[in-house]
Formats: structure tokens, sequence, C-alpha cells
């Protein structure tokens, strides 16, 4: 049995574990796709989908008691304070340890939530998509949408599919990604004037093409739940 003192001062060695973690005051095995990269998903109070951060911040937010993590079980989601969670990794039979990425304290291994809850934060998810660039990459998949080549984000350019010279306008529905070969031969013309065709129709994503990419992958299977959730709930008018 553990008295309420030994918990406490367990609660704090973690909480000082898991920080020397992240500070990088501790060696640790930087091994490729450490868990410290793994993406989290993170959820407001209402437990809608904002936004996708790194481990190393979701263990920052986690440690200071501004978030819980979220872990679905069985179709079920249950909360675990930073504490619980860590003392769940450690059972790591409590849940299927290949599913989860890990990170490396000097007592024990943390798992890495796919999904955590923060405390305070109950506004909306941002409604609009931003246009950016990065945001434009992700919705084409780096691929060119002439010739439908994927190509290194640095091989790419940005193309008004209708050129500024024309009117054509910043937006989602007339920019997208074109190799410099396309973009070169295409010029200052409509892909009409120019006989190219555009391998699919430029659309406004309806959710951060980032996290749609990430949904393809197993390993983040779980978040779907909520960012259906997301969808169901939000509020129309
Ligand atoms: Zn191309």
């Amino acid at each position: 049995m553990t008295s309420e003192g030994d918990r406490t001062a367990a609660a704090a060695a973690t909480a000082d574990d898991i920080a020397a973690v992240l500070a990088e005051r501790l060696p640790h095995p930087s091994r490729p796709g450490s868990g410290l990269d793994a993406k989290v998903l993170v959820l407001n109070k209402l437990y809608m989908a904002i936004r996708v951060i790194s481990a190393r911040r979701a263990f920052g937010l986690l440690v200071k008691d501004l978030a819980e993590v979220i872990h679905v079980d069985n179709g079920q989601w249950l909360n675990y304070d930073f504490q619980t969670w860590s003392e769940l990794s450690e059972l790591r039979e409590a849940f299927e340890p290949e599913t989860h990425d890990w990170v490396r304290t000097v007592r024990f291994d943390i798992a890495v939530p796919k999904v955590i809850r923060l405390h305070g934060y109950d506004r909306l998810p941002a409604q609009a998509v931003k246009l950016n660039r990065r945001n434009l990459f992700a919705r084409d998949r780096n691929r060119c949408q002439y010739c439908g080549n994927g190509f290194p984000t640095s091989e790419l350019s940005i193309d008004h599919v209708t050129p500024k010279s024309q009117g054509g306008e910043d937006s989602w529905t007339n920019l997208v990604c074109a190799c410099v070969r396309c973009n070169a031969r295409k010029g200052g013309r409509t892909p009409q004037q120019a006989s190219m065709r555009l391998i699919r129709k430029p659309i406004r994503p309806k959710r951060n093409p980032l996290i749609s990419i990430r949904l393809g992958h197993t390993k983040y299977e779980t978040w779907k739940a909520f960012l259906d959730h997301a969808y169901w709930s939000v509020e129309l008018r």
C-alpha cells in the first residue's frame, strides 16, 4: 500500500525525470523516430481538436498540469493526469506497447499519449484553414498538380492556375503545387492556354491538411474519434 506522502514524492520524482528529459539534461536514446518527436493531437476543454503538437510540448503541458491525457481504449476514452499516466506506462502490459511511442527517463519509460486535452482552453477551433505554403503543400501532398509526380518541398513551387497577370487571385482554388519543369512550361498562361491539365480541381480544405495526412497512418487512428466529434459537435448557425 502506498501512503499519500509516497504518492506525492513519486509524483514529484516523475515530474523531475520528465522535465530533465525535456530539457535534455539527461542522456536518452535518441533513436530515430524517438518518442519526443511523435505527434500529439490537442483537444480544447470541450473535446474539440484544435491543433497538433510534438510530444515534447505535450509533456511540458502535462507536467505543469495544464493538460490531461485522453487514452482511447476499446472505443471508450479515459482521462488521466500525468502521474496516473506515468504509473500506467510502467505497467506496459496495461495497454498495447507496440501502438505507442516511448520516452525513456532515468527510472522508467513513459508512453507518448496520442491525444491530450487542455484544462483551461475553451475557445473553438479555428474555422478556416490558413492559406499558406505549408498547408498548400500538404493539401497537394507534395505532388505537382500538372504532372502528378511527388517532389521534395524544395523542388516545388506554387503556381497561380489563372496567372496574376490575368486577374488570378491568391486563393485555395487558384493556387496549386507545381514542379519547376511544369511551372516553366506553363509560364504566364492558364492551363487551357498552355494545353496542360490539373490532375484535380483545387479546393479549400475543410480541416488542416497536415492532420488529414496523419489520419492515413494507423498510428494516429485514435485521432479520428475526436476529429469526427469536432465535426458533429460544431455549432451550426
Ligand atoms: Zn510537374
